[in-house]
C-alpha cells in the first residue's frame, strides 16, 4: 500500500494524443472538506487507508492541487441522448486526472465537478453535493450487490453556491474505473469522419481491456461481441435487482459494460415494469422494462459507429448474440433468486407468474424476494403470504414452487442460505439516500452517508439493529422526485 505521493501513474489515454481530449486543469472547489471516502476503493488503487484522512487527499480531490503524476484532460465524445444524436458532448465537468498503475491493472481517476472545460456548453462545470452523494453511494452499493459498475473513491464538499432549481452546495466526486471510454467516444469519431482515429481508439481499447480479441482472427467483431456480451450481462443484473438507470444515453454507456454515470437512477420499490425513475423522462423511454431493448438500441448505435472496422454481416451476426446472452443471464439470476437448482423449462413461467402476482398486488420487489428466501415448506409463511392480496392465487403459485423445490430435494436451510446470498436485504432506497443527503446539507453531518456505505457493502447480511433500513419507504419517501438535475 502506498501514500498518495508514491502512487505510480501510467497515463495511457493521455499518450493517445490530441484528437481524443483537451488538456484542462481543475478549477477546484472552495473550502473543501471530506464528506466520505471508500476504503475499498482506496485499496483497489493501492492507496494506504490512512491517506484518505489527510489534508492532501482533500486538496487533490477537490481540484485544489495536482499530484506530480496527474495529466488532467477532458475527454471528447458525442452520443445519442433520448434517441437524438448530439454531435458534441465530452467531459463538461469531469477531468481524467490520471491512470494509477496497481497490481497489473490501471485505474482511471476521474474528478467530477472540477470546473468548466471546452465541452461545458451551457453548464457551469460543477456538481452538487446531493447528486455526488447519490453517485457515490450507488456506485458502491452496486459493487456490494455484485453488479458491474464504476467505483467511487470519495465525495468532497465545498462552499461554492451552485445554481440548480435552488442554490445548492458544490461537491466533487472521484470516479474510479479501468476506462472512461463510452459508446459515444466511438460515435464522435465516426460522425466526424475520422476512421483512422476511430481505429486507433479501438486498438487502444482492445490492447488495454480486451486482449482476448487480439488472439482472435476476427479482432474487431470479437471486440464488438465482447462489448455486447458485457452489456447484456450488466442489464440482466439490473433487471434482476430491480434497478433502473434512468438515462441510458449512449454517452452514459461504458465500453466495459459497467453501470456508468449515476444520475436519477432508482431501485424499484413496488414491482412495476413501467417504473420510470427519472422525472425528466416524460415518455418513459428509459422505463424499467425498456432497459433490455434500449441496451440493444445503444449497441446498434455503437455498431454503426464501428462500421468502418467490420462488415455489416459481422455487425449483425454479433448483435444477434445480445438477446440470447441477456435471456440466459437473466434466467440464471432469476433461478438463483428463487433458489432453483438446475434448469427446467417451466422455470420461466414460475418467475414470470410470480412477477405478475407481484405487479397485481403492488408487492415490494426487494422485500418479496428476501421474504421468499425464508420460505419453509413446514411453516405457515404468514409474512410471505401477507405480501399478496389474492391469497388463493398466491397459494396456487406456492404449490407449484413447492413442487419444484421438492424435485431438487433442497427445501430447507441450505436453499434459504443460498437465496439470502443473492436476494439483498438492503438496497439504496431513494428515501435512505435522501435522508443522508438532507443530514449532510442541513447539518453538515455525514455520518448517515458513512452508515449507508458500510451497510450497502454487505447488502445480503442481517446487520443487527439496522432492520429499519430494510423497510419499504414511509409515505414521504414514496413520492420523491428525482430529475436529471445534478
Ligand atoms: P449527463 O446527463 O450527466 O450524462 O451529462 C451529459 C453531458 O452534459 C455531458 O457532456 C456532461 O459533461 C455535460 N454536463 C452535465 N452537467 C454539466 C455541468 N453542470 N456543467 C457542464 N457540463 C455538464
Ligand atoms: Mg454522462
Amino acid at each position: 500500500m502506498k501514500s498518495l505521493k508514491q502512487l505510480k501513474f501510467n497515463n495511457t489515454f493521455h499518450h493517445l494524443g490530441k484528437p481524443f481530449y483537451s488538456e484542462v486543469n481543475p478549477q477546484g472547489i472552495s473550502r473543501p472538506f471530506l464528506v466520505s471516502a471508500s476504503q475499498q476503493v482506496a485499496q483497489l488503487i493501492g492507496l494506504r487507508p490512512d491517506e484518505i484522512h489527510t489534508p492532501y487527499f482533500i486538496d487533490l480531490f477537490s481540484g485544489q492541487a495536482l499530484l506530480p503524476g496527474f495529466q488532467p484532460l477532458a475527454m471528447v465524445y458525442s452520443g445519442h441522448q433520448f434517441g437524438f444524436y448530439n454531435p458534441q458532448l465530452g467531459d463538461g465537468r469531469a477531468l481524467l486526472l490520471g491512470e494509477v498503475d496497481c497490481n497489473a491493472e490501471k485505474w482511471d481517476l476521474s474528478l467530477k465537478g472540477a470546473g468548466m472545460t471546452p465541452y461545458s456548453r451551457n453548464g457551469d462545470g460543477r456538481s452538487v453535493l446531493r447528486s455526488s452523494i447519490r453517485e457515490f453511494l450507488c456506485s458502491e452499493a452496486m459493487a456490494g450487490l455484485g453488479i458491474p459498475t464504476t467505483r467511487a473513491l470519495c465525495v468532497i464538499g465545498g462552499e461554492d453556491p451552485v445554481f440548480r432549481e435552488t442554490v445548492e452546495k458544490s461537491a466533487t466526486l472521484v470516479r474510479v474505473t479501468q476506462s472512461h471510454v463510452r459508446f459515444g467516444t466511438f460515435e464522435y469519431f465516426h460522425y466526424t469522419e475520422k476512421p483512422e482515429v476511430l481505429k486507433r481508439l479501438a486498438d487502444y481499447v482492445i490492447c488495454h481491456h480486451f486482449p482476448e480479441s487480439l488472439e482472435s482472427d476476427e479482432k474487431y467483431p470479437h471486440f464488438f461481441g465482447e462489448i455486447i456480451q458485457r452489456t447484456a450481462v450488466m442489464i440482466a443484473h439490473w433487471q434482476a435487482a430491480g434497478f433502473a438507470h434512468g438515462v441510458m444515453n449512449t454517452d452514459n454507456m461504458s465500453i466495459l459494460g459497467q453501470t456508468f454515470d449515476y444520475g436519477p437512477f432508482g431501485f424499484m420499490e413496488d414491482y412495476d415494469p413501467g417504473y420510470i425513475c427519472n422525472h425528466s423522462d416524460v415518455k418513459g423511454r428509459y422505463a424499467f422494462q425498456q432497459q433490455p431493448a434500449i441496451g440493444l438500441t445503444n449497441l446498434n448505435a455503437l455498431g454503426y459507429a464501428l462500421s468502418s472496422l467490420m462488415t455489416n454481416e459481422d455487425l449483425i451476426r454479433k448483435l444477434q448474440e445480445y438477446e440470447p446472452t441477456f435471456h440466459a443471464c437473466y434466467a440464471g439470476l432469476m433461478r438463483k433468486k428463487l433458489g432453483l437448482l438446475g434448469a427446467q423449462d417451466e422455470d420461466h413461467d414460475l418467475w414470470s407468474d410470480l412477477l405478475q402476482l407481484m405487479e397485481n398486488a403492488g408487492a415490494n420487489y426487494t422485500i418479496l424476494f428476501r421474504t421468499l428466501s425464508e420460505y419453509s415448506i413446514d411453516d405457515t409463511n404468514t409474512e410471505l403470504r401477507e405480501l399478496f392480496k389474492d391469497q388463493e392465487e398466491f397459494g396456487a403459485w406456492l404449490g407449484r414452487y413447492n413442487g419444484r423445490l421438492k424435485q431438487q430435494e433442497d427445501t430447507g436451510p441450505s436453499r434459504q442460505k443460498r437465496m439470502k446470498a443473492v436476494n439483498p436485504k438492503y438496497i439504496l432506497r431513494n428515501y435512505l439516500a435522501q435522508r443522508a443527503i438532507e443530514k449532510a446539507e442541513k447539518e453538515q453531518d455525514y455520518s448517515e452517508v458513512n452508515r449507508l456505505l458500510a451497510l450497502l457493502y454487505r447488502p445480503f447480511d442481517e446487520h443487527e439493529g439496522m432492520e429499519a433500513y430494510a423497510d419499504a419507504p414511509p409515505d414521504w419517501g414514496k413520492s420523491l422526485v428525482i430529475s436529471c438535475s445534478s
